[in-house]
């Protein structure tokens, strides 16, 4: 089924709205910049961060990245596709005039060989207007396979070439991926989906690369992005028919009973603050899309977690429960269809939680074309059983009426 186009702007403008929310949700407290940042060693790279850095993506003005540097965050994460190099040409904007040895620069490539790999770093070293890039990471790499040889080699040769200092990995998929970076023995790095709806499930992957001096920074902190959740229900009340046994299937199952929206969090700190205490994790991505977020964020640094900020999350776990995937894996190849539950979840959570509809857009078009062309609506039934309480059915169809 292929969405007519007054029913994609009807889905689109739904992801406009929360942002509103967000701005008036946050805490008051005027902002006292710390006195001293707690700076963490990066594992064997040795390099000083500050724990909480800028997750650069959806930061859309270089004056953040200077406030950023003001304050002390010395940890920038952008990519060369996020925005067609548009995130890195800003992140060199924002930088201007600061010591290249004051702050650290990643950025990332999703090459799938060696010669993307290093044509990716040729333009993102122009892009970032350097001659070394601190860390270059392959991005989004949640199966062994694809971190082959090649690519590891790849990052043993741009090193000795000097244009990066060290190398590694992202990762949604820790668990799978632990082993096969801990053996790879040349990755200096890892970031990876952390954030506290996981509870303690990644645990046993970060001891595992901590004790292999593996530096670890975790994204997607804040899991669903201090509230950026549209109505949902609003928004599949007019959903056309799936096309199962009796003119419904699994799409009018769905459409049936899916709870009220969770409304837009408070206060996006204690998130924050959950991950901090982990102190095998280096430093932290949060987006930043202004100085307020960045000051609110840095706030994480001088506030104790309490009693009341466990009672807050696990509230909101059980909130976003419905809506939300912890990218925990566990479903990977319950569909018989070959559906990439998880990555598709999560393409739609870039839409969704993230207001980031191109990039949902763009991770969707990259999708094999089979994959693609899979309507859940289309089954009588799902056979996905998530642990989590994501409705998976109704989470898929969503994705592919927005952007399929
Ligand atoms: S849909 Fe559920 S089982 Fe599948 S990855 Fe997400 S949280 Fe895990
Ligand atoms: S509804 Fe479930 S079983 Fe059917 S294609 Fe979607 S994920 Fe697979």
């Amino acid at each position: 089924m292929k969405p007519d186009s007054s029913r994609r702007n009807f889905l689109r403008v739904g992801l406009t709205l929360p942002a509103i929310g967000l701005a008036g949700s946050r805490p008051g407290a005027a902002f006292q910049p710390p006195s001293s940042i707690p700076y963490r060693t990066l594992g064997k790279t040795g390099l000083k961060v500050c724990p909480v850095g800028v997750g650069v993506g959806f930061t859309p003005d270089p004056s953040v990245i200077a406030r950023a540097v003001d304050l002390g965050i010395n940890y920038f994460d952008t990519a060369n596709d996020y925005s067609n190099g548009n995130s890195e040409r800003l992140l060199t904007t924002g930088l201007k005039g600061v010591p290249r040895d004051k702050v650290i620069v990643v950025s990332k490539t999703p090459a799938k060989t060696r010669g993307v790999f290093m044509a990716d770093l040729e333009d993102s070293l122009k892009n970032l207007a350097t001659d070394r890039i601190d860390i270059w990471l392959l991005h989004a790499k949640s199966k062994p396979e694809e971190v082959p040889d090649e690519l590891l080699e790849a990052g043993n040769e741009a090193k000795k070439q000097g244009k990066i200092r060290f190398f590694g990995v992202s990762t949604h998929d820790l668990d799978l991926m632990a082993d096969h970076f801990v053996k790879a023995g040349n990755i200096d790095a890892v970031t990876f989906t952390y954030n506290f709806t996981m509870g303690t499930g990644r645990e046993a992957a970060i001891a595992k690369l901590s004790k292999a001096g593996i530096g670890l920074t975790a994204m997607k902190v804040m899991a669903a992005n201090g509230g950026v959740l549209p109505d949902f229900s609003a928004m599949t009340a007019g959903r056309a028919p799936g096309r199962g046994p009796g003119g419904g299937g699994v799409g009018a199952q769905a459409r049936g009973g899916m709870p009220p929206r969770p409304a837009a969090i408070k206060n996006p700190l204690p998130a924050l603050k959950w991950v901090l205490r982990n102190p095998t994790v280096a430093t932290t991505i949060p987006g930043v899309r202004d100085i307020e977020m960045l000051e609110m964020n840095l706030r994480a640094l001088s506030e104790k977690f309490t009693a009341e900020d466990e009672r807050l999350l696990s509230a909101r776990s059980e909130e976003i429960r419905p809506y939300y995937c912890r990218m925990c894996y566990s479903c990977r190849g319950q569909c018989p269809k070959g559906m990439p539950v998880p990555d598709q979840l999560r393409i739609l959570a870039y839409a969704d939680f993230y207001g980031d509809f191109p990039l949902a857009q763009r991770s969707f078009s990259a999708l094999p074309k089979e994959v693609r062309a899979l309507r859940c609506g289309d089954c009588s039934e799902c056979s996905v059983r998530c642990p989590n309480g994501v409705r998976v059915a109704d989470r898929l169809i969503r994705a592919q009426e927005l952007l399929a």
